[in-house]
């Protein structure tokens, strides 16, 4: 039972312990593929974006050597519209997405401006960055006409010549960040400069974003799991886990573990309640054989029992004389004592049952028999009902003169019980005569003969005169 029990704890612990290390593995794993995600993502994205970027920057290069004599011209009169409008259409024909361009001198004084747009803050410190000759690093310029980024290049010679750049639509980066974000996260551009400063997200570039702060929060750094820069830019990438995305699969696994625990647990309640009651049964089916069984064994000695006892007086029968008797004999052989056996008879038994009716003869016997068996005292001394009015005992390690004794006690006891007996002439109560006669050490007298002789000294006590003691020897003596 113990055992058992200690099985059961054991089982529930493996199980529980299987169950939610599998969900910990399944956590794991799902976090591992969310992160995989974002790297490819991020990687194919902020390829992509370094691409766009060159690329542009190559377009623009060319376009100011291509156009850099309609370049030179208009920037020494800013104010000839024809040929703004020349320079205009071949910006559109060379860029047919929507872009504006500016001319700069080496100083980074804007000499001509496209009608669309003026250049704003962000533009003039990155032309005055460049006109010091610093390599450009690319951003979003949240200009109130058009969110765009600026690619800016050199054009014209170090005397007649400056800077001249094309604005573009920063709707085309936010092209290239949707394309390749992954199902429940997002990507971001961080201003890597700027401590955090949003450039632009899935849902636009940071002046048309709904939030609170440009920058970005902590719970939001929280949630970034792999950052990268691009190169030529001030942008570092990062890919974000969505807010609820490793929660929300958390919850789900510990849901599943939790209901395949507690299906397990039912299963195992129900089983241990069938098995219980299983055991129960048969510990119930074991008391009963149990009992049977000692109810069996019982009634097997009760049966043993009458066997070998007498009906009406209660004590032992003739055969369990016989056998008892035969196994005394033996032992006094062994151990070279006498054994002394006495026949008793009731004299004038039928003169009794005459007299006072059979009953009363029954109970008569059953006096005598009770008044012999007291006189017996030893445990080893066998007293029967040899049939009828007779009664035999067999009394160990007793010999002659002792056996003689006791017999004489025997009568006196029946005597002095005074039954009375009035048709008997021998006295007015219930008498007994008897017969001893005893196996001496070195006798080699089988229990038959014994028992035998036994008669004969009682056939002469009953000659003598009945209510009297007889013994083989006397027997002897007499026929002597
Ligand atoms: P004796 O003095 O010579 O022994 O005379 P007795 O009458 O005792 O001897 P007998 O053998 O002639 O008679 C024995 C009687 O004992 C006969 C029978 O009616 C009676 N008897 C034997 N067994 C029982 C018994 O179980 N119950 C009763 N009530 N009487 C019995
Ligand atoms: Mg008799
Ligand atoms: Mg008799």
């Amino acid at each position: 039972m113990k055992y058992s029990r200690l099985f059961i704890l054991l089982t529930v612990l493996l199980v529980t312990g299987l169950v939610f290390g599998t969900a910990w593995i399944r956590m794991q794993e799902f976090e591992r593929y969310q992160l995989q995600l974002a790297k490819r993502a991020v990687d194919v994205t902020a390829a992509e974006i370094a691409a766009l970027v060159r690329e542009r920057r190559r377009q623009v290069l060319q376009f100011a050597n291509d156009q850099g004599e309609f370049i030179q011209l208009l920037a020494s009169d800013p104010d000839n519209d024809s040929i703004r409008r020349i320079l205009h259409n071949r910006v559109s024909i060379f860029f047919p997405e929507r872009v504006t361009f500016t001319i700069a001198d080496h100083d980074a004084n804007v000499r001509v401006s496209d009608i669309d747009m003026v250049p704003g803050e962000l533009c003039l410190v990155d032309l005055s960055a460049a006109s010091q000759g610093k390599p450009q690093e690319v951003r979003i310029h949240p200009n109130p006409s058009q969110t765009h980024f600026d690619i800016i290049v050199p054009w014209g010679t170090r005397e007649k010549g400056g800077l001249f750049f094309i604005s573009f639509d920063a709707q085309e980066v936010l092209r290239v960040l949707r394309l390749a974000q992954p199902p429940q996260q997002s990507m971001m551009l961080i201003n890597r400069n700027a401590e955090g400063l949003i450039e632009l997200t899935h849902d636009g570039p940071r002046n048309e974003l709904q939030r609170d702060s440009k920058y970005i929060s902590d719970l939001e750094k929280l949630r970034i799991v792999y950052t990268r820069e691009i190169e030529g830019t001030v942008w570092n990438l990062s890919a974000l886990l969505g807010p609820e995305l490793i929660a929300g699969q958390r919850r789900k696994v510990l849901l599943q573990s939790s209901l395949i625990l507690i299906a397990f647990f039912v299963y195992a309640v129900v089983t241990l309640v069938l098995v219980r009651r299983q055991e129960q049964q048969r510990s119930r089916a074991e008391d009963a054989l149990r009992n049977w069984k000692v109810l069996l064994e019982q009634s097997n000695r009760e049966l043993k029992q009458l066997a070998v006892t007498d009906e009406l007086t209660g004590i032992s029968n003739r055969r369990y004389f016989y056998d008892q008797a035969a196994v005394e004999l033996k032992r006094a052989r062994r151990n070279w004592t006498p054994l002394s056996v006495v026949l008793i008879d009731v004299d004038k038994f039928k003169d009794y049952n005459d007299t006072y009716g059979h009953k009363t003869g029954d109970e008569c016997l059953q006096s005598v028999a009770a008044a012999i068996r007291d006189v017996l005292k030893r445990p080893t001394d066998i007293v029967a009902r040899y049939g009828g009015e007779e009664f035999i005992a067999a009394l160990p390690e007793t010999p002659l003169v002792g056996a003689e004794q006791i017999a004489d006690a025997i009568r006196m006891a029946v005597a002095n019980m005074e039954i009375p007996h009035e048709s008997s002439e021998v006295a007015k109560f219930v008498t007994v005569s008897l017969g001893v006669c005893c196996a001496e050490p070195d006798s080699t007298v089988k229990l038959e003969e014994l028992i035998n002789r036994a008669d004969n000294a009682l056939y002469a006590s009953k000659s003598a005169g009945r209510n009297r003691v007889m013994c083989c020897e006397e027997e002897k003596r007499e026929k002597d």
